[in-house]
């Protein structure tokens, strides 16, 4: 098993540590990744089997919720007007309705496999939904550490697994890294390496059904742009696809820290001081996996855009239109594709994927898109469609 002889490794100083690290980062404070892994797509319908010669070890069923193998739809009307084939991969219909499912599943078994028995993590929201979740099935102890000031809404969909809530006054950005200090719990990040292997099969399962040119990624911490990016690579290392699709890092232009450091030519993001949008999944100001999100933009030639509250509430109504119900973090992909052909960075005829990160069910900042009206009586149910007729 790859598991036993690998090694992290520093994306940047090349330091090596043992898989059994707690901490997810090097010291250097850039994240650590696994290598390369190549392979076959095997003829199992469970996607942790078909893809498990990309996995770093075996996922055993006990794990698993039913993750993956998600949809990819073609969004007809939004394709018509801005003259490309737009493609969404559907990631609302996860387990706990957000891509986070595809890494906690493998993650929580490394979890196990090392022996932890008390999983943190730092979230406001499909984080600590997914791993309360799955540490629950496994009957693990979670601890969720949130901010504060966190509405009650949130917290709902968070409790209804029965983690143990921290509610922490202070900053929330170093929270993250504090977190990590602790070898006695296991924290659970969106950017540790073991997540990334799971976020791969996002990609493979895209390569699957057609072979894009662009793919457009909903960036906050970096670790899902960084497991798409790893998938394509490995399926081009694997050589079954030609081309790995041009990658599009999206952010939220009141929480920007990633396309900033790309417009100005900067190798390093700073933190990005008040985020402000109400894309909140995609709001870290200071993301673990921005600089490498800016080496890959780099190695690929990708494209950085950022996208303002406004854009992104017109692009969430553009994806309920195509009959699909997403959180305005997810629906950036769909608003940046507008900017970009506008601007004709991405040209006329391209095949563009967009992950449609998580669903609208989990925030109350969605736009209204119906009027009501009302029907004072049964008997009056008659004449009121007969107006809508
Ligand atoms: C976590 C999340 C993202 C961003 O993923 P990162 O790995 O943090 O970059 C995007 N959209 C939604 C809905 C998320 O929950
Ligand atoms: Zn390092």
């Amino acid at each position: 098993m790859y598991y036993l002889t690998q090694m992290f490794e520093c994306e940047v100083c090349g330091n090596k540590y043992r898989l059994d690290r707690g901490s997810q980062l090097c010291e250097c404070n850039e994240p650590l990744k696994l290598e390369d892994f190549f392979g076959e797509i095997k003829n199992d319908d469970w996607v942790m089997q078909r893809y498990r010669e990309f996995l770093p070890f075996e996922v055993s069923e006990d794990y698993t919720l039913g993750e993956g193998g998600t949809p990819l739809t073609k969004a007809e009307r939004i394709s018509r007007s801005s003259s490309v084939d737009l493609f969404l991969k559907n990631e609302t219909v996860n387990p706990t309705w957000s891509f986070k499912d595809r890494g906690t599943v493998i993650d929580l078994q490394r979890v196990v496999k090392i022996g932890y028995d008390l999983v943190s993590t730092v979230s406001t929201g499909n984080m600590a939904a997914s791993v309360s979740a799955y540490c629950t099935h496994v009957g693990i102890d979670c601890v969720v550490l949130v901010p504060s000031d966190i509405s009650d809404k949130k917290l709902d969909q968070i409790s209804v697994y029965a983690p143990h809530i921290i509610k922490v006054d202070g900053d929330y950005g170093d929270l993250y890294y504090e977190v990590q200090k602790n070898e006695e719990i296991y924290s659970s990040i969106s950017n540790s390496p073991f997540r990334i292997e799971g976020y791969k099969t996002i990609s493979f399962e895209i390569a699957e059904e057609i072979e894009p040119d662009y793919v457009m990624i909903p960036t906050s911490s970096g670790g899902l742009f960084r497991g798409v990016m790893k998938g394509f690579t490995e399926l081009k290392k694997s050589q079954l696809i030609d081309e790995v699709p041009t990658p599009i890092s999206v952010q939220a232009e009141g929480c920007s820290p990633i396309y900033r450091a790309y417009k100005n030519g900067k190798k390093e993001i700073e933190r990005w001081s008040a985020p402000e949008t109400l894309a909140e999944a995609i709001s870290n100001p200071y993301p673990p996996g921005g600089n490498s999100v800016l080496r890959l933009l780099k190695r690929f030639d990708g494209i950085c855009e950022a996208v303002s509250d406004d854009e992104i509430l017109s692009a969430q109504k553009d994806a309920a239109r195509e009959g699909i119900f997403c959180q305005p973090s997810s629906a950036v992909g769909v608003a940046a594709l507008k900017k970009l052909r506008e601007k004709d960075e991405i040209e006329r005829g391209s095949k563009v994927v967009a992950v449609i990160t998580g669903s609208g069910l989990k925030t109350d900042k969605n736009p209204v898109n119906s009027t009501s009206m009302m029907a004072r009586s049964l008997e009056d149910i008659g004449s009121t469609l007969t107006k809508i007729k």
